[in-house]
């Protein structure tokens, strides 16, 4: 892979607008980096087929194979039926960080997306730039969809840059402001052609508020660096589907 990274050529380049998202495309056997280019941000990843939204990222299932935080070699799978690697972390300038005093990590698969359904049952109040609206709107134009189409293909997330973990005594998730700044990336590589759907969260460092326009945001970046060389990407999973009829 690192072969592969090293003749790549930088392709193209998504800026994520704060308090929002975007998708782009990235083909198999290339890279794609997120980056943190103006102050701390947490971002809300999602993964689609680009030859079919509805094989997309599973991020219970990367839980159960790699742990609750993810790092570089840990790959990010696809839900059922195909069960494949979609991408993996290529490289990742918060591998320092480790675990914490706490028990916290970056890059969580715990937790869902901000979403302006738990803040309306919470506060009684209707947010329109959570990560799950924002992803909405953007797969919406990217795919030319309705919002009411797209959001069946929106799911849950790989927490990008986000601190979290669960408390000693009561094993609550909680979060805590990223140790994220600029200049750190997060890299992976496609193992399958890939829509890369990002929102730059509304809780920006997400060490206090969510779903409001509170918290100081920032963009985040996507940069491709594509390799055209033949990639042959992982099969899907070989079985069966006969589930015992
Ligand atoms: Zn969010």
């Amino acid at each position: 892979m690192g072969a592969r990274r090293s003749q790549a050529q930088h392709t193209k380049q998504c800026v994520v607008p704060r308090r929002d998202a975007r998708c782009t495309t990235v083909p198999k056997g290339s890279f794609f980096r997120i980056s943190c280019t103006e102050g701390p941000q947490v971002g809300d990843l999602n993964l689609w087929s680009a030859s079919d939204l509805a094989e997309h990222f599973y991020s219970g299932k990367t839980r159960a194979l790699h742990g609750t935080h993810v790092s570089t070699g840990d790959r990010l799978w696809s839900r059922f039926p195909s069960m494949r690697p979609m991408a993996t972390v290529f490289e990742d300038t918060l591998d320092w960080y480790g675990w914490d005093a706490d028990g916290g990590s970056v890059h969580d698969v715990i937790g869902t997306r901000c979403d302006p359904y738990t803040g309306r049952l919470l506060s009684s109040t209707d947010y329109h730039y959570c990560c799950h609206s924002n992803l909405t709107r953007a797969l919406a134009d990217h795919a030319d969809l309705t919002v009411q189409e797209a959001e069946g293909f929106v799911h849950d997330v790989l927490n990008v840059f986000m601190c979290t973990g669960f408390t000693a005594d009561t094993h609550q998730y909680f979060m805590k402001a990223s140790p994220v700044r600029v200049g750190d990336h997060l890299e992976f590589f496609a193992e399958i052609d890939l829509v890369v759907g990002l929102s730059a969260c509304p809780g920006g460092d997400c060490g206090a508020e969510h779903s409001s326009d509170t918290a100081a945001c920032y963009p985040l970046v996507i940069d491709v660096f594509q390799n055209a060389d033949p990639f042959p990407e992982p099969a899907r999973n070989a079985y069966d589907r006969s589930h015992g009829r």
